[in-house]
């Protein structure tokens, strides 16, 4: 691609800001448009957990694996505290059929390459003292897996936008995009329109706006959707160190109320996603906050009493089938979409490799089974 091409990108969530970012390294020419305030949508309410842990299948965990694996380096090229914490993660089981279960996932786990080791009650209670594990049947704990705070990942890769003379444009939405048709029946995004007046043309249009970019593509006439996965996480006000060695903690998924996730950030405050038996991603953390927070405090006493600082609300983009959608549509080929689930995780190779694609036309085959054509099959 020419280094005078214009790219917009829509939406700086996650994703967006780290396309923009690996863009700007090499392309000035980029400008984001938000339509809120960077990373207010699913990325604030995500409990941005990077992992591969309950990824299938295989090729869909490797992709995160993947990601996973890429993002100290990215860490590092953002040269800023973005809150990125390694130390991995533990959960247990409190039945027999809860610890067969679980323990048959760490096998399959590690028989693809991935450390969930099998560890005692005695070890699991010297790594975790504040942590009561009771009922108690098995234990895991992988050790690669961390968290980041993605408001600073946001604003760290929009900073760099910036200083490499690419433009941020927040508060103000894409209304409309304008196309034109090719001679090969094929249609191009010329520019797009936003809620202000302004027109931006574009020579590459990068839709990354999560959730809402099934109602973008519609613009330029691409059908594609998504379930509805409302989603939450609960906040506190700083507290004490929660854990010694792990980052990352899962209530036992055998338990017969609430699923719970805990994360604590870099200032001491506490992150906890609620979920219902009736699948992981049915999330209840804003049924009743100071319930849930009653709830963790069975599991980590330290946390009695904590007080709730704020509910963080998104919705998740997730593709119909659950999986990415990354690559140039084919009906409109300067058009590039960019919408997924675990899009903290995925971010780190998303964009990295949607750089590789837009700067230098070649097709990244470890995301050919992520391209929106699959729903056409
Ligand atoms: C409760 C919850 C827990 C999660 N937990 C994890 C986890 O542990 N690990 C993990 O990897 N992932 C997790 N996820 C998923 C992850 O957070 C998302 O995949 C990721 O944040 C998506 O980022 P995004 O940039 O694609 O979308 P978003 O963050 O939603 O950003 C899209 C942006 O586009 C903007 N926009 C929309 N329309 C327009 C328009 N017309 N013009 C301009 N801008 C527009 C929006 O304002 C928004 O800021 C979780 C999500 C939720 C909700």
């Amino acid at each position: 691609m020419d280094s005078t091409s214009k790219i917009v990108i829509v939406g700086a969530g996650i994703v967006g800001s780290a396309i923009a970012f690996q863009l700007s390294k090499r392309h000035r020419n980029v400008t984001v448009v938000e339509a809120r305030r960077p990373g207010s949508g699913a990325t604030l309410a995500s409990y941005a957990w990077i992992n591969s842990r309950d990824k299938t299948p295989r090729g869909y965990h490797d992709l995160n694996r993947r990601s996973l694996d890429m993002w100290s380096r990215f860490a590092q090229d953002l040269n800023a505290d973005i809150g990125l914490r390694w130390g991995g993660e533990m959960r247990w089981s409190a039945s027999d059929e809860g610890a067969e279960t679980l323990l048959n996932r760490a096998a399959e786990l590690r028989s693809w390459g991935y450390p969930v080791a099998e560890i005692t009650r005695d070890v699991a209670r010297a790594m975790e003292p504040g942590v009561v594990m009771e009922p108690f049947t098995s234990a895991v704990y992988c050790g690669i897996e961390g968290h980041v705070d993605t408001q600073r990942v946001v604003r760290t890769c929009l900073n760099h936008l910036q200083q490499a003379g690419g433009e941020l444009i927040t508060n103000d939405s894409v209304a409309s995009i304008e196309m034109e048709s090719g001679a090969d029946g094929k249609s191009a995004v010329t520019s797009v329109l936003l809620s202000s007046g302004r027109e931006i043309p574009c020579d590459v249009l990068i839709l990354a706006a999560g959730f809402d970019t099934t109602a973008l593509a519609a613009m330029a006439g691409i059908e594609f959707s998504q379930r509805n996965s409302p989603g939450a996480t609960v906040v506190t006000e700083p507290q004490s160190p929660i854990f010694r060695n792990i980052v990352c903690m899962h209530t036992p998924r055998d338990l017969p109320d609430l699923l719970m996730n805990v994360r604590q950030f870099t200032d001491g405050s506490v992150m906890v996603h609620a979920g219902s038996h009736s699948g992981a991603i049915s999330d209840t953390s804003e049924d009743d906050p100071e319930k849930i927070l009653a709830e963790i405090a069975r599991f980590i006493p330290i946390l009695a009493g904590a007080k709730l600082k704020e509910i963080r609300r998104g919705m998740r983009p997730m593709p119909e089938d659950g999986f990415p959608v990354i690559g140039f549509s084919d009906p409109v080929p300067n058009l590039y979409l960019a919408v997924m689930h675990s899009g903290v995780t995925l971010a780190a190779l998303t964009g990295e490799f949607a750089a590789i694609e837009i700067l230098d036309s070649e097709q990244v085959d470890i995301l050919d089974p992520y391209r929106l054509e699959r729903f056409n099959q």
